[in-house]
């Protein structure tokens, strides 16, 4: 089962992604995740990110498709995977579609949280996130104690990038770089648009019904 998602910058993706790799047992790639990741190690390919992310732009696909060729050939995506993030323009969507024939796979399914930019701003600037993965927000999702994460205690941050000058910046990318994409999944027959307005959990409750109406079932069925 390979899945995409796609949406705006704070649709969610990250939440909706971690709820299908649970669920149904297949790795969770965000090329944003892998980015931060090697921020804070302080890596070549960090620093390199840094660059573009810092800006609200897109760090650019030589550097990105050559992450995702080789996260999706480890073994433990054999089964599948659900990639958040990714792809984001179309030379990476071309570039996906390539590697995935030559294992002779394609994406399964490519969903869309639909969320309008009003929504997206205002989720963003509310978001502060921990060092676990676990993101909160000041009206949706407030930590029990303020600043610290309910799951492990740690200490919550904002991104950089979802400062409100960088925010405008990565919505304006998305729209003019990901959002062809979109029609080019229409168009390949696997797009499913989900509303992304709902609580997090009405919004995993449509996925999970979508993939089922595409035959995948849970772990638990
Ligand atoms: P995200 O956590 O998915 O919002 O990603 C954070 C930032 O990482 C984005 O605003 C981009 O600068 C960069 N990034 C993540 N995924 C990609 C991608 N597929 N292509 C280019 N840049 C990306």
């Amino acid at each position: 089962m390979i899945v995409i998602l796609l949406g705006a910058p704070g649709s969610g993706k990250g939440t909706q992604a971690a709820m299908i790799a649970e669920t149904y047992g297949i790795p969770h790639i965000s090329t944003g995740d892998i980015f931060r990741k090697n921020i804070k190690d302080g890596t070549e390919l960090g620093r390199k990110a840094r660059e573009y992310i810092d800006k609200g732009l897109l760090v650019p696909d030589e550097v990105t498709n050559g992450i995702v060729a080789d996260r999706i050939a480890g073994k433990d995506c054999a089964e599948g995977f659900v990639l958040d993030g990714y792809p984001r323009t179309i030379d990476q969507a071309l570039m996906l579609g390539s590697l995935l024939e030559k294992t002779g796979r394609r994406a399964d399914i490519a969903i869309d949280i639909i969320v309008g930019d009003d929504d997206v701003i205002h989720r963003l600037s509310g978001r502060s996130m921990c060092k676990c993965g676990e993101t909160y927000h000041v009206d949706y999702k407030k930590p029990r104690v303020e600043g610290i994460c309910d799951k492990c205690g740690g200490e919550l941050y904002v991104r950089d990038d979802d400062k409100p000058e960088t925010v405008v910046r990565r919505l304006r990318e998305y729209h003019e770089k990901t959002g062809p994409i979109i029609e080019y999944y229409r168009k390949s027959g696997i797009l499913a648009g989900i509303d992304g307005t709902p609580r997090p959990a009405e919004v995993s409750k449509s996925i999970v019904e979508v993939l089922g109406a595409h035959g995948f079932v849970t772990g638990g069925e």
